[in-house]
């Protein structure tokens, strides 16, 4: 057996790794596994890569590895559960860079490459620093240190110029089959411009569905390099973090009714879009009456949102699902496929607590549930739950499919105050007269209804 066949060998085992750990992630009750497992495909093929024919530079790539793993390690453990996105964001970028700075080692090399090697590595430069640029201004605007999109006159037309300048500099290298330090750092500043220019204009509402696009865009650089450095391991996790990601943006502009021409070209979340004005009042309620209401409810529906997810009120809201259970209540969940601030972020916190998957519904299996339900607890949560998005042309998030909380006979609201959603606008569920606004801390007003149900 030969030491290529070995490294072959090792790297298929990592990508069906990968995919098995791909597929485990694809349901709550697997996921954990799924990381191990794919984790596991990771080391494998980081370890063999250390065999690979003329090899060199071990002490660099041990230091590498060490300052990465320690970073990532740290910052893991570290990230608070409502700072993930902008944490994804940052590791996706870090994946783009990677994937840019392999090629551009590929292309700055004397040796000159054939064509369709020279034309792979271009395409992975491209793609690789765009996501690493553009990943770096998502994680800026989630991370709230660049608050307002950035517009300016012709901005498309800027894009396209500069996007037209990036292969004219590619085609010089392309002819050259390897490129000067010049015409390489050319192409590299104005790809990473394209990132940045592309990104500043968007709205922080559609931030998920960028990261996730830039998420796929990352899976396709580093299967591009993957050809072009021959690395099997290289090629299928690319190809598999790519359709994956592809999938995932579709999914997610799908759940926030938006096209990928329009996040990518248009303004959304833009604070001069705030939709009609709402008329009305909001109701407080008292958390002994609100208790009352669903301890003598038949159907109580929970609706999390990323104020659950800020007060950590997961384990309190399980607890007071509990009690109701214990007292016949049926009690279930919805979950808003854009709930929170990353895909899965309710499932993740519910399952966290302890709550069985088998009372978590998605948006399409629970939404003609509210018609007949009591009570809908709608913890934390705010444009997921806004009946504008049905009736308001002129709202920014018209056509988002949300929960039909504003159905259920009754509507009982937590939130610490006036705050308003993501998106920044006004919420007309809270103004319905069948709705009544308990307000506090998500975790202090669960314990409140917990005390004031266990006192009846
Ligand atoms: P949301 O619209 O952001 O509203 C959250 C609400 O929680 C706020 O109105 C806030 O009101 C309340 N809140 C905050 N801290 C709280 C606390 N400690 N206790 C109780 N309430 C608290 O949340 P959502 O309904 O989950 O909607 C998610 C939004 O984020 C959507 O617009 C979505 O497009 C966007 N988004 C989603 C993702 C994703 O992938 N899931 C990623 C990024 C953005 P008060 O301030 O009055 O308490």
């Amino acid at each position: 057996m030969t030491g290529g066949f070995v490294i072959q060998a090792s790297y298929f085992v990592a990508a069906v790794l990968f995919i098995i750990g791909l597929k485990r992630m694809s349901s709550p009750v697997t996921a954990r596994g799924g990381i191990i497992w794919a984790g596991a495909g990771m080391v494998l093929a980081t370890v063999v890569t250390f065999a690979w024919p003329g090899m060199e530079n071990y002490l660099l790539m041990i230091a590498a590895i060490g300052v990465g793993g320690v970073l990532a390690w740290w910052s893991g453990k570290r990230v608070a559960m409502t700072d993930m996105p902008q944490m994804i964001a940052l590791y996706n970028g870090m994946g783009g860079g990677a994937a840019a700075a392999i090629a551009a080692v590929e292309l700055l090399g004397g040796e000159t490459h054939g064509f369709v090697v020279t034309l792979l590595a271009l395409l992975g430069a491209l793609i690789g620093a765009v996501s690493f640029s553009g990943s770096l201004i998502a994680f800026a605007k989630l991370q709230g240190w660049m608050k307002k999109p950035i517009r300016f006159a012709a901005q498309n037309k800027t894009n396209a110029i500069l996007l037209a300048a990036t292969i004219l500099a590619g085609i010089v290298i392309l002819i050259q089959g390897h490129g000067g330090p010049t015409i390489v750092a050319v192409f590299f500043v104005l790809a990473l411009a394209i990132g940045i220019l592309v990104t500043v204009p968007i709205g922080g509402a559609d931030m998920p569905v960028v990261i996730s696009l830039y998420n796929a865009l990352t899976g396709l650089a580093v299967a591009f390099e993957g050809f072009v450095l021959d690395n099997a391991a290289m090629i299928i996790a690319g190809t598999v973090v790519g359709s994956a990601g592809t999938l995932l943006t579709q999914l997610m502009a799908k759940a926030m009714n938006r096209s990928m021409t329009s996040v990518l070209f248009s303004g959304f979340g833009d604070a001069a879009v705030e939709g009609t004005e709402v008329e009305g009042t909001m109701k407080p309620i008292e958390a002994s009456d609100a208790g009352v209401m669903m301890a003598f409810a038949r159907k109580v529906i929970i609706i999390p949102g990323y104020g659950m997810a800020v007060a950590q009120a997961q384990h309190k809201i399980w607890e007071l699902t509990q009690l109701l259970q214990e007292r016949g209540v049926k009690v279930t969940f919805a979950i808003h496929p854009v709930a929170g601030r990353m895909p899965g972020h309710m499932n993740v916190l519910l399952a966290e607590a302890g709550v069985p998957y088998d009372i978590i519904y998605d948006l399409d299996e629970i939404n003609q549930e509210f018609d007949n339900a009591d009570v809908a607890l709608v913890i934390g949560a705010n444009d997921v739950v806004n009946p504008a998005a049905r009736t308001d042309t002129s709202s920014p998030i018209y056509g988002m499919p949300i929960l039909n909380a504003d159905k259920a006979d009754n509507v009982i609201i937590v939130k610490r105050g006036q705050g308003k959603g993501f998106s920044g606008i006004e919420n007309a569920l809270f103004f319905l007269d069948n709705s009544r606004m308990l307000y506090g801390d998500g975790q202090a007003v669960a314990s409140e209804l917990i005390h004031s149900i266990k006192e009846l």
